[in-house]
């Protein structure tokens, strides 16, 4: 008898789980389709991506019944995991190939590490609070994202050890381009940085470089946490 009551308690649990995993793929798949797709973003390896990352799994506790929510999300210490949208916008924006090696500057929660890790072969993310460092590094090793490389630092420097980078990310909006990160753009690299003044009139710049060619272009008005200095 209790064995037949523990089988049906191991059925009920493992339902459930399976359960809770359904529904966040159907809210994953509806997340891409409604907020990402229809707005435009149409790059297949960022599509696929934001569909099989578990954003459930990179946002507080208290907040996961609203993870494929259209919003950004705080994630603590005055910092937020960016909207679905500006994810899949600034992934899509460095067409980011298969043997791509990247570095981000704002890992946060890991999320946008994690979109990238599934596309590209190598990433690198710097975050500059410690809290969320060993946070994100711990998350993103559970979850078996191992072709990410975490560091915590000020990322206005970049990463020369592993520069130079086909691409780079930047979450957090700074009042010019950092000098160093466009120094460890590759060739024919593509940066996507938000610019401008912490909490006002930012905008996502796309950044070019090719040979002594630096081009800038300003791609959409956006709202991002202030970048730091120090550490
Ligand atoms: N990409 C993140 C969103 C991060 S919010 C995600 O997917 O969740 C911006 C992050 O940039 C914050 O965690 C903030 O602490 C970090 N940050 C701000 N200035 C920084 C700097 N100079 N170097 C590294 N990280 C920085």
């Amino acid at each position: 008898m209790n064995y037949i009551f523990r089988f049906i308690l191991v059925i009920i649990f493992a339902y459930t789980c399976f359960a809770q995993n359904d529904k966040y793929k159907n809210d994953r798949e509806a997340m891409v389709k409604q907020q990402i797709e229809y707005r435009g973003i149409n790059n297949q390896p960022t599509l696929k991506a934001m569909t099989a990352v578990p954003r459930h799994k990179f946002v507080p506790p208290n907040l996961v019944n609203r993870a494929y929510d259209d919003d950004p999300l705080p994630i603590g210490y005055g910092q937020t995991i960016s909207q679905p949208y500006i994810v899949a916008y600034m992934t899509a924006a460095i067409d980011p190939k298969p043997e791509y090696k990247v570095l981000e500057i704002g890992t946060g929660s890991g999320y946008q590490a994690a979109v990238l890790s599934e596309i590209v072969s190598e990433v690198y993310t710097i975050e500059i609070i410690t809290e969320l460092y060993n946070s994100s590094s711990k998350r993103l090793r559970d979850l078996g994202y191992k072709n990410v490389t975490c560091k915590n630092a000020d990322g206005y420097y970049g990463w020369k050890e592993h520069a130079p980078f086909d691409a780079i990310i930047v979450t957090a909006a700074a009042e010019y381009i950092p000098p160093p990160l466009i120094e460890q753009l590759k060739d024919g690299g593509k940066m996507i940085i938000p610019v401008g003044s912490p909490f006002l009139n930012q905008n996502l710049i796309l950044v070019e470089k090719k040979g002594e060619d630096i081009t800038t272009k300003a791609l959409l008005p956006v709202l991002f946490v202030p970048f730091k200095r120090g550490n």
